[in-house]
């Protein structure tokens, strides 16, 4: 038997699992997280109720396809679980590494460690309830500064305003290095917290910012910049509610300064110039001109990076993939050894862990299928290797001292949250770490025991 291993169970390896089980080879996805869906389940945003619906019930059908094997609770890599060498030794014929971009970028501030500095991935998983996250500390305080201006930005910007149980904010501060023609976010996105913002507020700071931006060839003023990015500013009488949300261009976080208790109380922001490139793109330059801010709380939204700890060779760009002259534009998926300057055969990644923090589900989808793709013609023309069954494979795990959770488990862990959910009279319900969801599937398991083994009335 020729199976492929996909690690990560996100949109991009679920997706590429379902074309590579299509094609009539085992599939065996290997999962960080005990449930499916990656950032599908644990990055979107809460109240995107019929998005998340809508994309569970398709990943819950590509693990119901008969050759789609599931381990959940296994994490891959060298420091890991389960090593990329061990994977190996069970005789898959291919790899696709589909587990996102989990690493956390930093900028090397001093401060940086400060109590209320946050990842802004690590706090999504936070407030979307993944384990061990779930249960971590990510007390946020009165006034917070998000540094980035792209979705997740805002995303989280959405959650302190409007939807934390906790409701301290007082003011989000939303900190850009670039212009405000330079916004990332959607227009849809930002409609949610546009009732925060203060009309005079902005006009302000896009007059502190226009000469700087000018110089750049960037007209910034209030027209085009409402007309672009902020609609219900165009209203004169546009009228802003509490808490407060502002934003601050063309700054740079400098320096984080903790308080005697070693959280963050104040951050140093440089002022930046905007340089145009020789490609037309810009650049933001810090100045020494820099200005402190009052902050207990700041979160980076600048990108995730991949991680190191999977055991795949690094590039510049995180995973290393083949170069591909003859198509500079085309992605390569192809997982390349920098130093011996060659391509792994049957080792590739997608989504996420192809190219961090970009683009949509649709986008990590696409990718996986493309990928896919290219995996079965490999398998395709690769040698008969007698790839383990899923049993042998759960019994390796097992032997290991692992806890690997299957689809039959997933099922059971559905029921509980389902009947949790009743009790509590909620729309859903999620445990929020992995002891109380495998106490739910024991528990779920025994109540199924227990019903089959009644005598009939
Ligand atoms: C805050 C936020 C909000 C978003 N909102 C939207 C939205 O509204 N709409 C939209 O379309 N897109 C949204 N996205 C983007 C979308 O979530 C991504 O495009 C998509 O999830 C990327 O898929 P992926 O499979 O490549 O990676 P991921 O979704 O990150 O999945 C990676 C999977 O790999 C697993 N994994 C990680 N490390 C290992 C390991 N070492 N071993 C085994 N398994 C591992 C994880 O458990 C996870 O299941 C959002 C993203 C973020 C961060």
């Amino acid at each position: 038997m020729k199976g492929v291993f996909v690690v990560g169970a996100g949109p991009a390896g679920l997706f590429a699992a379902r074309l590579i089980a299509r094609a009539g080879y085992e599939t065996f996805l290997f999962n960080r997280d005990i449930k499916p869906g990656g950032l599908a389940e644990y990055g979107i945003y809460p109240l995107k109720e019929k998005m998340k619906a809508g994309l569970r019930k398709q990943f819950a059908q590509v693990l119901d396809m008969p050759n789609v094997h599931y381990f959940g609770n296994i994490r891959v890599g060298s420091a890991y679980d389960v090593t990329i060498e061990e994977l190996e030794s069970m005789h898959c014929a291919a790899i696709i590494f589909a587990c996102g971009a989990q690493g956390t970028r930093k900028l090397g501030l001093s401060g940086e460690n400060a109590k209320g500095v946050y990842a802004a991935k690590d706090f999504v998983y936070h407030y979307n309830q993944l384990p061990p996250y779930a249960s971590m500390d990510f007390s946020t305080g009165r006034r917070i500064a998000v540094i980035g201006m792209g979705n997740v930005a805002i995303d989280i910007a959405r959650w302190l305003l409007e939807d934390t149980p906790e409701k301290r904010a007082h003011n989000v501060l939303v900190i850009a290095r670039r212009g405000p023609l330079e916004i990332k976010f959607d227009e849809k996105e930002i409609e949610f917290v546009e009732r925060h913002l203060s009309r005079r507020e902005m006009v302000r700071e896009l007059e502190r910012v226009k000469e700087r931006c000018a110089r750049c060839g960037q007209d910034v003023s209030p027209a085009k910049v409402f007309e672009h990015h902020f609609l219900q500013l165009k209203d004169e009488g546009f009228a802003s509610i509490p808490p407060r949300l502002s934003f601050r261009f063309l700054s740079s976080p400098a320096a984080i300064l903790p308080d005697a208790n070693g959280r963050i109380a104040r951050l140093a922001v440089a002022e930046n110039e905007l340089v145009r490139k020789e490609d037309g793109s810009t650049a933001a330059i810090p100045t020494s001109e820099r200005r402190e801010i009052e902050v207990d709380t700041l979160i980076f939204a600048i990108g995730d990076k991949h991680d190191a700890g999977v055991g795949l060779p690094m590039g510049p760009e995180g995973y290393a993939t083949a170069p591909n002259p003859d198509h500079p534009g085309e992605p390569s998926f192809e997982v390349w050894d920098p130093d011996a300057r060659f391509v792994m055969p049957g080792r590739y990644v997608a989504g996420w862990a192809r190219h961090a923090s970009t683009g949509l589900v649709g986008v990590a989808r696409h990718d996986g299928e493309v990928c896919a793709g290219k995996v079965i013609e490999f398998v395709s023309r690769a040698p008969e290797c007698a790839t383990l069954g899923e049993q042998e494979i759960l019994a390796r795990l097992k032997t290991k001292g692992l806890c690997p959770v299957t689809r039959a488990d997933l099922e059971l862990l559905a029921q509980a949250e389902a009947r949790e959910a009743q009790a509590r009279q909620l729309n859903s319900f999620k445990f929020a770490d992995n002891d109380a969801m495998f106490n739910a599937i024991a528990e779920e398991r025994a109540r199924m025991q227990g019903q089959s083994l009644k005598p009939a009335a």
